[in-house]
């Protein structure tokens, strides 16, 4: 069928509104009306070259409402409020042991542009467009494996939800999936955006004692404190591990790191307390330890974190719960936009104005 997306043709260009053709769902997908899509980094990443394969469809914070499922599909029918997660293979050994986000097969069907079968499912004069992270939600419609799809409560603005998928995922499963911190403990989050914030607020909700947040946005420092925060730093104006390891007297026992800052990385190290932990979540480049001082003899741990260490069909569900009881105010992280001005939401996500834009692609009621 023919639907509209936006369209990634070349690296650093904009994206271009137009028809393309998309597969009929096999037997084990479904067709999605999408409703709206989060605007997520690594799609401005995938634009810069560092991504599925030109030409593409990007996009993989979607939310929207099935329209048609493939004939094996039986925990999902047409009608069903859903949000679009990664893809995975559910067959390899880490996917077996409930750890879907290492899937073992992660970049070959996140940004390799072909299905699990091998083919593509997006088509436009002749040629064959990558899908991404298995969806493509930068379009009217998408197709997606019944694993990559997450069925949620119809009570809940649907357009509100695709980021769920993605950043939100990520910044609340590191502390719930990852972490785990004790109840009474600290932790220090390096980077208030979507996922930082999304931390802060998983933190605040496991009752965590301190949580300090670092940024050099003061708009972002205020709104985390709004959302638990209980320190707020601007690292421009103070040294953050002298500054932390007062606050906690020695460190702190957690940290994420969001920004992917090779300083900011080293920071985080460098303030945890004995024994501490820090997930890294950023993608960042090099950073110079001495494995003696900063890592063994302190007993330090490093760990990378992918997707929260969620299984989406699990944590999601759980997360869209606790912000109908008023206990995960996300929404206040996001700025809605209209499909067809989705090169200026990037531009805004960039400069920082909007910490998490969605796009608006269709109707919420039919
Ligand atoms: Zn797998
Ligand atoms: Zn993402």
């Amino acid at each position: 069928m023919k639907i509209k997306a936006a369209l990634a043709k070349e690296k650093n260009h904009p994206l271009v509104i137009e028809e393309i053709e998309i597969d009929e769902p096999k037997e084990d997908e479904v067709l999605i009306r999408i409703v709206a899509s989060g605007i997520c980094h690594t799609d401005a990443e995938s634009i810069k070259g560092n991504g599925a394969p030109f030409p593409a469809v990007l996009g993989h914070e979607g939310s929207g409402i099935i329209e048609k499922v493939g004939s094996s599909v039986t925990h999902l029918a047409i009608g069903d409020h859903v949000v679009l997660s990664y893809s995975y293979c559910n067959s390899c050994s880490q996917c077996l042991i409930g750890h879907q986000n290492l899937c073992m097969r992660t970049i070959e069907l996140n940004f390799g542009g072909k299905l699990q079968d091998q083919t593509y499912r997006l088509h436009k004069d002749g040629q064959n467009y990558s899908t991404f992270f298995g969806q493509s939600s930068f379009a009217t419609y998408a197709v997606a494996n019944k694993h990559n799809v997450v069925k949620v409560d119809h009570e809940v603005d649907l357009r509100l939800l695709g980021p769920m998928g993605c950043g939100i995922q990520t910044g609340s499963g590191t502390v719930m999936n990852s972490l785990k911190p004790e109840p009474g403990s600290s932790i220090a989050i390096y980077g208030a955006g979507a996922v930082g914030l999304s931390a802060v607020m998983a933190a605040h909700l496991l009752g965590l004692k301190n949580i300090i947040v670092i940024d050099i946005h003061e708009n972002r420092l205020e709104l985390a404190k709004e959302l638990g925060a209980t320190h707020a730093l601007n690292s421009k104006n103070l040294n953050v591990v002298e500054e932390v390891k007062n606050i906690t007297e020695g460190g702190v026992h957690y940290a994420i790191e969001t920004t992917g800052v090779p300083v900011v990385i080293k920071n985080g190290i460098d303030a945890l307390r004995v024994a501490g932990k820090i997930s890294i979540v950023g993608m960042g480049g090099d950073v110079t330890l001495n494995f003696t001082n900063d890592i063994l003899m302190e007993g330090k741990t490093i760990v990378g974190t992918i997707q929260g260490d969620s299984t989406p069909q699990i944590h999601i569900p759980k997360i869209i719960q606790f912000y109908k009881e008023g206990k995960f105010p996300f929404d206040k992280l996001v700025k809605f936009y209209d499909f067809k001005d989705i090169n200026q939401a990037f531009e805004d996500s960039k400069t920082g104005i909007t910490i998490k834009p969605i796009v608006i692609i269709g109707e919420l009621f039919t």
